[in-house]
Parts: C-alpha cells; structure tokens; sequence
C-alpha cells in the first residue's frame, strides 16, 4: 500500500510536531505536507494532490465551525478529519453531522489511532462517492428511457385512435373490447412515463415553479371534480369543506392541482366503497395555509407512514381494483408541495383511513 498524502491544517508547533511523530511511527508511509493557515490550506486542496485532510478548526484566520465548511465546500470530495480540542468537541461534532467524516480530540489519540482514522475516512468517502455515481446514473438511465419510450407510445395511442374512430359496424365486440384495452394500456404507459421523467426532473432539481395568485378554493374543487366519474360506481361520496372567502396564494397551480389530484385520487383509490372523502382547505393564521384529504379506507399501518414517501414503494394493504399503481405519485407529490415551501405529511390509523395534508406558505 502507498503512503496516504496528508494535508494537515495546524497552526500549533507542537501540536503539528506531536502529530508528525505520531504519523511517523505508525507509518513511516504517510506523506505529511502541512500549512498553519486555512487560505493556505484551500490553496494547497486545489492542486489535488491530497487524499485527507487532518483539519484544526482554530486557525489565525479562521475560527469554529466555519473552518470546517470553508474547507468541505472548496473540496467536497476530499474527506476531512477535524482535530479538535476537549473544548471545542462539540463543534467537531457538529462538523460530522455536516459531512466531515470523523473527528479526533487532541492528546487523546495516538498514532495508530489516527492513521485508523485517516484510512476508514478515504474508504467512506470513496464508497459515498461511488453511491452517489451509481444513483446519478440511474436518474440518468430513468430518465433517458422515459424519453425514448414516450414516442413509440405515442404512436400507438394515435394509431388505436385512427382504428376507434373507423370501427366498422360489424366489429365483433370482443375485438372491440381488446382494442380499447389497448387504448387503456396506452394511457397508463404514458402516464408512468411522464411520472418517471417528472421524478427524474425533480431530483436533479429541474423543475421550475411558475406562479400565479390563486384563489385555491377553484384549485381544490376542480381536483374534486376529476374523480367523479369513479367515485359514483363505488357508491363513495365526496365532501368539499371550503372557506366562505377567498384563499388566495401564489402558486403553481399546474403543479398544485396535480398534487390535489393524487391525493385525492388516492382517497378513491384505496378509500372503500361507499366510504366517505372528505376534502377541507383551511386558512391559518401567519400565511399559512392547510389542504387535508381524507378517507375511511384501509388506512396505513404505521411502519410504513414515511416509506410511501418513497419512490416506488406500495404499501401491503389490498385494495380495490383498478390498475395497479408505480408508487410515484406521492414523491413527486412532496417534492412539489416542497418546492412550494410547504410540506406534505400524513397521519393514518389502519381501519380507520387516513389523511394526507398539505401545509403550504400563501406569499
Ligand atoms: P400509487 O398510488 O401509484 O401506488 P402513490 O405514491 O400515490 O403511488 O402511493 C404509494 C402507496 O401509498 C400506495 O400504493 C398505497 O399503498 C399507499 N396509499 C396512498 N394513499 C393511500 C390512502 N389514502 N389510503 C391507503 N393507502 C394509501
């Protein structure tokens, strides 16, 4: 094994002789190269040549906890162990919490102790670097698949369309039936596709809100209205709970109605039959305001309230029939409410329903 290339940022002598001894000792391998002030340090990371960085939080010209994230931001790749003293270990603590990978405290290491610690620092980042390659380049893959199938399933909902429309009169109604399955099939392929890049586009931070001022009682009652065609068949009912006044808020309401459609969609999906949907916008004080949707379905159970949250993940409830869902709609549900600045939670007691709510800033 090569020597680890150390920077090590100290403006203690004896501190920094102490530690070049230690390093010494227990391997004679390491290189040390070593500065006493932080631009020093910022000058000597962009060379790159360093693997670890052994930082002193206390420097001439920086002090605390901002060392640390001067030094994290100039070089994010590089994995940073904080020197700290017994008076400042809460801060070296704090440093962890932010991305440093390990923090030591001062005459209470020894060598063996550090080069330990300088080795499992350049594994752990190497590994978190490979797993944030790997989760790009899935993004990358979603989203260039959705791109190209989108096309193809364009065509052939096109192409169906022309059959519907010069269906012959003898058309044996079995045929017919197959041929608006396929229709159906093509609908919701399209969908999913559309789910797939707008969760692709949301993770790599590409979506752009265009606001407008609303008055969401409008937003609420149209999402209300796009489930009534499959609520009558199961007997559910659908009660809007509004404000006598209007609710205005500047938001995107492409994206909000959206989220209010997956809600509520949901409640129909998974809500019982003959069961209840209660839809309640409440305005609150502070500009704030709360969109709650609820039913009196399944519910669910409580180990799986935040996985829903989750891309792809469905929950084991059986429910009623229909298609089956991709497990999309709630992440790109709260990635849109967060985006707004607001955020989206649930509360939900199996057998009794549930109710996803949305709390959302009106400026
Ligand atoms: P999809 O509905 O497409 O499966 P979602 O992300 O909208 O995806 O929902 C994820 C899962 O959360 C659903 O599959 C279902 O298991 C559960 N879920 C969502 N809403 C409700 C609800 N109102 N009642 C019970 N379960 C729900």
């Amino acid at each position: 094994m090569t020597g680890i290339r150390v920077l090590l940022i100290e403006d203690n002598p004896g501190d920094t002789r102490l530690i070049r001894e230690m390093l010494r000792e227990a391997d004679p391998t390491v290189q040390v190269a070593q500065v006493e002030r932080l631009a020093q340090g910022l000058a000597s990371l962009a060379e790159g040549a360093t693997e670890v960085v052994l930082l002193d939080l206390s420097l001439p010209d920086s002090r605390g906890f901002g060392t640390f994230e001067r030094t994290h931001a100039s070089a994010p790749n590089v994995p940073i162990v904080v020197l700290s003293g017994l008076d400042d270990e809460e801060t070296a603590v704090r440093a962890v919490q932010a991305g440093a990978q390990d923090y030591l405290v001062k005459g209470r290491v020894d060598g063996g102790l550090l080069v330990r610690a300088m080795r499992y620092a350049i594994e752990r980042q190497g590994l978190q670097a490979a797993r944030e390659q790997l989760e790009r380049q899935r993004d990358e893959f979603f989203s260039s698949v959705s791109h190209d199938l989108r096309t193809p399933v364009a065509s052939i909902k096109a192409a169906i369309g022309v059959v519907l429309n010069h269906e012959p009169p003898n058309m044996p109604s079995t045929l017919h039936r197959l041929l608006t399955n396929i229709d159906l099939a093509a609908d919701e392929l399209a969908s999913l596709i559309e789910d797939l890049l707008q969760i692709a586009r949301l993770q790599a931070g590409r979506v752009e809100l265009w606001r407008s001022q609303v008055d969401l009682r409008d937003l609420v009652t149209r999402a209300a209205h796009s489930i009534e065609p499959l609520v009558e068949p199961r007997q559910q009912h659908v009660e809007l709970n509004l404000p006598d006044r209007p609710v205005l808020a500047s938001v995107d309401a492409e994206r909000l109605g959206r989220v209010l459609r997956n809600l509520i969609g949901n409640a129909q999906k998974y809500g019982r039959d003959g069961g209840r949907i209660v839809v309640r916008l409440e305005a609150l004080s502070a500009g704030e305001v709360c969109l709650a949707v609820s039913d009196d379905g399944p519910g669910i159970p409580e180990v799986e309230q935040e996985r829903i949250f989750e891309r792809f993940y469905r929950t084991s409830v059986p429910r009623a029939d229909g298609p089956v869902g991709s497990g999309l709609g709630l992440p790109i549900a709260r990635a849109l409410v967060e985006l707004h600045g607001g955020r989206l939670s649930v509360e939900s007691a199996p057998g009794l329903g549930s109710t996803f709510r949305v709390h959302l800033p009106t400026a």
